[in-house]
């Protein structure tokens, strides 16, 4: 059988890389070139949330420019401790929506399955930083019973904790136990490995994903064009056969892509790489991430430009996540 997967190339070993990923500040102040006393709060802020990244994702940082895009979205910073009203540990009431460990079932005919706390990058912004990832202990039978309870469920999403810093065997149990229940058609994995660690895109996940019954949907995330680097353009591409659909979502953040011109440059370059933007996300109002926010009116704005400068299909929905919702909520 010639598999989706045939047109993949021997990668790197990605759980070396991951091993390997930088995790203490000063470290990260030498390898970005930039004077640790230049970067106060840092230590401060790491004991809220842990910094982590590869090096594969810091060598696309310019050395020793503190305001850099790629480096803000990595680097703890003193702002994180600022109380903000409206901010809090949980904006989005996801430990709500838990009907089981692991599960968040929020929206008709898709559940949402988190198997992992840990992730190859640590997002300054993300929501989940506050999460209780300890009480997620997930166990596939009460996966499978749940699934098998609810006939409307046609997709199953695997999202952060990073999904794909799942080995390739746990992974294989996962689509499984999916493909034992007779309802899903859908697995849709969110996951930022392919941007951070593009070879995690090996050729055993291509088959894994590219032989499975399942419609496969992979939603990568990135924010900035620089995040595209050459060897992600190329791990891209050639994983696309192995998909249904390969989207990208990102969010909108301070200081980092909330201008037109930049998101735009991203939509085409993720295009090069095969990949269509699918969400421009609001922030999540999650404690510590307030100097990260856009405020409505300014992201209606940009995203208004951004219709003026690429084709529809290039232009990604803007959207908040708004509690109790029925889905993600349009701004536009
Ligand atoms: C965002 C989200 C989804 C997926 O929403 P789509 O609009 O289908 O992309 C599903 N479940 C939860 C809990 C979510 O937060
Ligand atoms: S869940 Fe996604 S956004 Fe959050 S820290 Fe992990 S990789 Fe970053």
């Amino acid at each position: 059988m010639i598999t989706r997967s045939r047109r993949i190339v021997q990668r790197d070993d990605w759980t070396r890389q991951l091993r390997d990923a930088i995790g203490d500040p000063d470290a990260l102040a030498d390898y970005v070139r930039i004077p640790r006393n230049q970067l106060p709060g840092m230590r401060d802020a790491n004991r809220l949330f842990r910094l982590k990244a590869p090096l594969s994702y810091l060598d696309r940082i310019d050395k020793g420019n503190p305001d850099d895009p790629l480096l803000k979205q990595i680097l703890p910073v003193g702002a994180e401790a600022t109380r903000a009203a409206g901010f809090s540990p949980d904006p989005v009431g996801d430990l709500a929506a838990s009907p089981r460990p692991g599960i968040i079932h929020k929206y008709h005919g898709r559940a949402l399955l988190v198997m992992t706390g840990a992730c190859a990058i640590h997002c300054r912004y993300c929501f989940r930083r506050n999460f209780p990832y300890r009480d997620q202990q997930v166990d596939l039978e009460a996966v499978r019973a749940y699934l098998t309870a609810h006939a409307e469920i046609h997709e199953l999403i695997l999202s952060g904790g990073d999904p794909l810093t799942l080995l390739n065997t746990r992974l294989a149990e996962l689509i499984e136990m999916l493909e034992s229940v007779p309802h899903p058609r859908t697995l849709r994995i969110h996951s930022r490995l392919p941007i951070v660690l593009p070879d995690r895109l090996d050729a055993a996940l291509g088959r894994l994903l590219g032989d499975s019954r399942l419609k496969i949907v992979l939603v990568v995330h990135a924010n900035h064009p620089r995040e595209l680097a050459p060897d992600v353009t190329v791990a891209l591409r050639d994983f696309r056969p192995c998909c249904d659909a390969l989207l990208n979502q990102s969010v909108l953040l301070r200081g980092v892509n909330d201008d037109a011109d930049i998101l735009a440059e991203l939509s085409h370059r993720l295009f090069g790489a095969g990949v269509l933007p699918y969400y421009l996300h609001m922030l999540d109002k999650a404690s510590g991430t307030a100097h990260f926010a856009v405020a409505e009116a300014t992201a209606s704005d940009i995203h208004r430009r951004l219709r003026a400068l690429l084709p529809g299909y290039l232009v990604p929905r803007l959207v908040s996540e708004v509690s109790g919702e029925a889905a993600k909520s349009p701004l536009f």
